[in-house]
């Protein structure tokens, strides 16, 4: 059974004495890695000092470098032979970092997916389609042994091949499927090729969508298209992967777990806390993980915590959708832009189509952005006035957005490139030739492992 009443409506109280108890425990494990061995007698901390979770403020926090320097094992709190599996990150903004798991961790691991995915609706008779890379990405396994615990059927398809993925969601009558949100929009060329209408000729009814940032617009087009609850998941390897937090069929929020982590939102510059309410960074201390418990990890995630209550009853404070990580901020002609807030304005434009990049270069001193935007089929028929109608719109809500104004080139359906896993929405020509070099060579790209 994986509705976990008495975890899931815990008073706050409860929750918290919970999560202070499991804090001391896993300070007591963490000490012993040599990483934090080393990290807290330098900060002059003792697992007795701990008292309150407001002195867990007082730990250092552990960053994606820490990780890369104590590569492989720095972090290990327990015998090599008690690991039963590792993950990495896909990489996709450097060398991969590495994640140990014991069997407990992997058991704890499936109950929360497996909780996750009950909350928003998944049953014992859905038939599940894993459209996600397996391998050293966590979407894969991760999602896998959730809906094999909760006893749905798990198709483990994997990743790509869309013409195989429709074929399956017919012949199996799939219910619930595991689809990176633009490979979802992209797939749906493949159904109009084919000439099968998502809604109508498969039986799905859930997508579950997670592992890269998208917003509340493409949420409602996934919905429209499929005729599905699109659930948002969000999870990161360090963290275990997915099950880190998910939506309720409330849809105001992803509750993350408490019970196996701590949750932390601060100021990315000056890393103070934020109330609630406000967008700052991820900060997670895991709880519940024994071969590799990670202590406040920086995930560069941004978003806020929304206030208040959830009318579902869990008590689990719920995240925002997440605005992109930090290191995705662009600055162009000195002001900030996330990506997500151009996709904001194109995707609410019914004659957008399901796919757009975001071009930076340097023309002389000065930034120039260029947003290509894939238009609909409907749209190119009706001509050249149409479109240039279109583009005057979409610049006027941009610079709106943005404040300033990009140009704004529109293109045929399917003329920009789309892969199957996280898609790659910018390319910043504004950095020398041997700086775009050198860090594709250092492995930050999005490919790497995965999804
Ligand atoms: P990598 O860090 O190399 O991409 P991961 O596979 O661990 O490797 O990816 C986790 C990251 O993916 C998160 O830190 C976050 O930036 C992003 N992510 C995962 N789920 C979501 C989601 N639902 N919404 C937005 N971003 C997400
Ligand atoms: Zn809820």
């Amino acid at each position: 059974m994986f509705w976990d009443k008495k975890i899931e409506l815990l008073p706050r109280e409860d929750l918290e004495a919970l999560q202070m108890a499991m804090l001391k425990k896993t300070i007591r494990a963490a000490v012993k890695s040599p990483f934090y061995g080393q990290a807290f007698s330098e900060n002059g901390t003792t697992p007795e000092k701990v008292k309150s979770l407001d002195d867990l403020r007082r730990l250092p926090f552990t960053t994606k470098q820490d990780l890369r320097s104590g590569f492989p094992d720095g972090f290990l709190t327990v015998d090599r032979n008690k690991v039963v599996r590792m993950h990495a990150s896909s990489g996709t903004t450097g060398t991969a970092t590495v994640v140990y798991h014991s069997q407990k961790d992997i058991d704890r691991w499936t109950d929360l997916v497996a909780r996750c995915l009950y909350m928003a609706g998944v049953r014992p008779s859905d038939v599940f389609q894993n459209m996600m890379s397996y391998g050293l990405f966590t979407g894969g396994l991760g999602l896998h042994y959730g809906a094999e615990a909760l006893g749905a059927m798990v198709i483990p398809v994997g990743i790509g091949n869309s013409k195989r993925q429709i074929a399956f969601l017919q012949q199996f009558e799939t219910t619930v499927a595991h689809i990176i949100p633009s490979y979802s929009l992209k797939l749906l060329e493949t159904f109009d090729e084919v000439g099968i209408d998502p809604k109508k000729d498969t039986g799905l009814r859930i997508l579950v969508v997670g592992a890269e940032p998208h917003s509340e617009e493409v949420r409602e087009r996934i919905e429209e298209a499929y005729g599905v609850f699109a659930v948002n998941s969000y999870g990161l390897s360090e963290m275990n992967g997915p099950g880190v937090a998910f939506e309720c069929p409330q849809k105001s929020g992803l509750h993350l777990w408490e019970d196996s982590y701590v949750l932390e939102i601060v100021n990315p510059e000056t890393l103070e806390p934020l109330p609630d309410g406000e967008v700052g960074e991820i900060v997670l201390t895991t709880l519940r993980r024994e071969a590799m418990p990670l202590i406040r990890y920086r995930t560069r995630d941004l978003a806020m915590v929304h206030p208040g209550t959830c009318p579902c009853g869990r008590t689990h404070r719920r995240l925002s959708r997440i605005k992109g990580r930090s290191d995705d901020m662009l600055i162009v002609k000195g002001v900030n832009v996330y990506p997500i807030q151009v996709e904001q304005v194109l995707m609410a434009f019914e004659e957008v189509g399901n796919n757009y990049l975001i071009l930076l270069d340097r023309e002389g001193p000065v930034d120039q952005m260029t947003v290509r935007i894939e238009v609909t089929s409907a749209l190119l028929a009706q001509g050249i006035e149409g479109l240039e109608a279109l583009r005057a719109k979409i610049i006027r809500r941009l610079r709106e957005e943005i404040l300033f104004t990009p140009k704004v080139d529109l293109v045929e359906p399917g003329m920009i490139p789309a892969g199957d896993g996280k898609a790659v929405r910018v390319i910043d020509n504004r950095q020398p030739a041997y700086c775009t070099k050198l860090r594709r060579e250092s492995g930050g790209s999005a490919e790497g492992s995965g999804p």
